[in-house]
């Protein structure tokens, strides 16, 4: 067996000083162990034991218009590892023409072998049709209990495939996420802007107004209520979008609320940069105002937010990021976050989220919404051996110098933070220590 001993455990009841012993890949005791001479003992003084932070929104060995994410299942489950995550949800895509069965094989085939964390798959359905709808059976049983619609973008589908979706899939349990931004006003003020010469980043936040956020997650919380399907609404940033939420909310609807750290300590003046530096930050929806900051930072407090992801999707700033160069919108959407994402989140919180709330935030919640609990998201007798244990104390400087993301830049760069996971176990076994990746893949596909 393994035994972490002397550490402080996060769980479901609480902070707890108690000795956890882990067997064959579970967790198969908590509490007062002694340790026999075969056991393998880890010394936890000093830290805090979590289950495993779960990401519950990557993308992966992506292709995006001609380009592929910089980060496929290998790198970027080896960075998720070192910053102290032990499952991701990526996303499957299913592009026009193609099967839900086949665009699941499709992202399992790029993660098998390469996974050094757990990892399950959203469906994102892009081509809604009689055989889609009759497909959903097979998918929920190959394990898929959540759904990706969009909004905006050539993946997009119209309001009533939407809730052709939301009705087709709520018999199976399952939950839709959506990409809540009006696709319309977005194409719109891009073709103005550019048309007007308006071709640098600094256009980038103005082709998506807070209203376009705003407008779509009540468009998508009132689709959510005709249809009585259980809703998230990913990557919430705006002030504005969270209003809508909380009407949503006070009319019944089941709506869940996911958001990343990006959008609750970055802004939009990094759009103004030059030498072209602001590509590092486009992404999807762009990084808001300091108002927006401050109202999802309340939101996270006050309990209002769900989970915490990264919409992880990075592309190199030397040969990629400048595809857009002379064309804001010809730059590849999305930023670099799967490492970095749980200590972010301790450097923007502190001491204002309690060990349980953070833990609530990155592994029980997502574990809850996406269909693990309590096998994940939780230190159980009987839970899977997924564990984080985060040393408070270490203080670092994040550097793309020093990081398991391939790819040449962090939007948290030069940041100095204080905490860092040291050892990270994914099914029992040795994924990271303090903060490096170890070589081997004992990420498995997780069937929800
Ligand atoms: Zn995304």
């Amino acid at each position: 067996m393994k035994i972490i001993q002397n550490g402080t455990l996060v769980t479901p009841e609480g902070e707890k000083k108690a000795s956890l012993a882990i067997d064959n890949g579970k967790i198969v005791k908590i509490g007062n162990i002694t340790p026999g001479s075969d056991d393998e003992v880890f010394d936890a003084s000093g830290c805090l034991v979590f289950p495993g932070f779960i990401d519950g929104h990557t993308h992966l060995d992506l292709p995006v218009g001609g380009n592929v994410t910089a980060d496929d299942f290998e790198s970027g489950t080896r960075a998720a590892a070192a910053g102290g995550t032990t499952t991701v949800v990526d996303f499957a895509t299913q592009y026009k023409g193609d099967t839900l069965i086949n665009a699941l094989n499709t992202w399992k085939k790029k993660a098998e072998g390469k996974a050094h964390v757990n990892y399950a798959f959203h469906m994102a359905i892009c081509d809604w049709n009689e055989r889609t709808k009759k497909d959903i059976k097979a998918l929920r049983d190959a394990g898929v209990s959540s759904i990706k619609v969009y909004m905006a973008y050539d993946t997009a589908l119209t309001d009533s495939e939407i809730l052709g979706v939301l009705e087709a899939v709520k018999p199976f349990g399952c939950i839709v996420g959506c990409h809540c931004e009006n696709g319309d006003v977005i194409n719109m003020r891009q073709k103005q802007l550019v048309e007007s010469g308006r071709t640098g980043t600094d256009a980038h936040p103005l082709a998506h107004p807070a209203e376009a956020e705003a407008e779509a997650v009540s468009r998508f919380c009132y689709l959510g209520k005709l249809s009585g399907c259980p809703i998230n609404i990913v990557h919430l940033s705006t002030a504005l979008g969270l209003e809508e939420v909380r009407k949503a909310k006070s009319q019944g609807v089941q709506v869940f609320v996911e958001s990343c750290p990006q959008y609750m300590i970055l802004d939009d003046s990094k759009y103004e940069l030059s030498d072209f530096e602001g590509a590092k930050y486009v992404c999807s929806p762009p990084l808001r105002k300091a108002k927006d900051i401050y109202a999802l930072r309340e939101a996270v407090v006050n309990g209002e937010i769900d989970t915490i992801a990264t919409d992880h999707c990075s592309f190199r700033f030397d040969t990629q990021k400048t595809l857009g160069r002379d064309n804001f919108t010809k730059i590849p959407n999305g930023c670099p976050g799967i490492e970095h994402r749980p200590v972010i989140m301790r450097h923007i919180f502190g001491d204002h989220l309690s060990a349980s709330d953070y833990c609530r935030l990155m592994s029980e919640n997502p574990a809850r919404v996406f269909g693990m609990y309590p096998r994940k998201g939780a230190l159980l007798e009987g839970s899977d051996a997924d564990i984080t244990i985060w040393d408070p104390d270490i203080k670092w400087t994040i550097s793309a110098k020093d990081m398991e993301q391939n790819v040449d830049y962090t939007p948290f760069e030069g940041m100095d933070v204080k905490g860092r996971p040291r050892l990270v176990l994914v099914n029992g076994e040795t994924a990271a220590e303090n903060g490096k990746a170890c070589d081997s893949h004992y990420g498995e596909y997780i069937s929800r």
